[in-house]
């Protein structure tokens, strides 16, 4: 059987040094907001590029803390590619503030300047960028849109740790700021739950401190209403460990959607080969017409799959009566997005493996 997604095999290369760093933690503590977030604040500010991050306790918390850092909340819009994880959507409403859903390019799948030129309104406050499946945005492009119609520019790079631009600018230093999640099966994973914003704002990494401890950063004085969402500092210092070995994961990711693109070629399925560093291939997503087929041919040779995501935030319940503009890229790409294992520990024999079938099924 090859999983989908392996958590023990992705962690077994930085077992014992995660013992290690956990072992310390509890032999000299504190648990929360000691010196594993500080020292993981900063490298993780330093890999970004970025003057600040602030660790926080999710993915979710990161994008919600971010607009309410910026005061966005009821009668503003924030616009919002639908093919999400609905988190992002989320954050949004999170801060009382309205979603607006629109369709991303239909090629790379993600939020063009265009697209977002088009959907800006008198109540835009920010554009969230997502840089789905670790497929970095036109950010330069988007960074003139919000420029020129005076709008913020976030990231939402919780499927991006490590992306790199071809001028060596890395997600999480592309906008006014950033959110990335460190959920176990991230691209930088945590044992739990945890999360991070990055910024140059020094006003805003401030305010998101204090937001994240109970609206204080000294002792018994509280500033604002806040909230309790601190990275603690066991996921610190595991995250601090693994840190180091995020690129040639990422490297590692890359090459089995190589493998798997060049197995596909001249085929109905499509899978565009990862653009240099500026993919990190959290998902490795390919696109079919026949994806019931596919799906029987992978459970036939005992290979995992997933679907990301197969219905879109806004056939949810939970937004029934959200208003949008029609959708049909992301409701086409809901019907034929399909995930095969791509993690950094899938061996060279299981890649030749799901690669046989794809180009079988294809
Ligand atoms: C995982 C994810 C989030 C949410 O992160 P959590 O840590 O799970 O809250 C937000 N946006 C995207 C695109 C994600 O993939």
């Amino acid at each position: 059987m090859i999983a989908f997604y392996d958590l023990q095999a992705v962690n077994a290369p930085h077992r014992d040094a995660v013992e290690s760093a956990i072992r310390r933690v509890l032999d000299t503590g504190p648990f929360i907001l000691g010196p594993n977030v500080e020292a993981f604040e900063a490298a993780f500010a330093d890999l970004c590029g970025a003057d600040h991050a602030v660790g926080v306790a999710s993915g979710l918390d990161a994008l919600t803390l971010i607009l309410r850092g910026y005061g966005i909340g009821e009668g503003d819009e924030v616009i919002v590619p639908a093919n999400t994880f609905i988190a992002t959507v989320l954050a949004v409403s999170a801060v009382g503030a309205l979603p607006v859903l629109v369709d991303p390019d239909p090629d790379t799948m993600l939020i063009t300047p265009e697209i977002a030129d088009a959907a800006v309104s008198p109540r835009t406050r920010a554009i969230i960028a997502v840089h789905l499946y670790g497929r970095l945005c036109d950010m330069s492009g988007l960074r003139s849109v919000a420029r020129d119609r005076r709008v913020l520019l976030v990231e939402d790079a919780a499927q991006a740790h490590g992306a790199t631009t071809p001028d060596g600018e890395r997600a999480g230093s592309l906008g006014d700021a950033a959110a990335f999640s460190f959920y176990p099966t991230k691209n930088l994973g945590a044992l739990g739950d945890g999360g991070a914003v990055t910024t140059d704002d020094p006003a805003l990494a401030t305010r998101i401190r204090r937001l994240r401890n109970y609206g204080s950063t000294t002792k018994n004085v509280h500033a604002v209403v806040g909230a309790n969402s601190r990275l603690d500092e066991l996921q610190a210092a595991v995250l601090l460990t693994k840190l180091p070995a995020l690129d040639v994961e990422n490297a590692r990711r890359r090459r089995i959607a190589l493998t798997y693109a060049e197995a596909v070629r001249g085929t109905s399925i499509s899978l565009e080969p990862p653009t240099g560093a500026a993919h990190v291939m959290h998902l490795c997503v390919v696109r079919t017409s026949r994806r019931a087929a596919l799906c029987a041919a992978l459970d036939a040779a005992e290979i995992g799959w997933a679907i990301h995501y197969p219905v879109p935030p806004h056939r949810q319940d939970a937004y029934r009566g959200l208003e949008h503009s029609p959708l049909p890229v992301t409701e086409a790409l809901a019907r034929s997005v399909l995930s095969v294992p791509a993690h950094p520990a899938l061996g060279e024999e299981e890649t030749a493996r799901v690669a046989e079938v794809l180009h079988r099924v294809g």
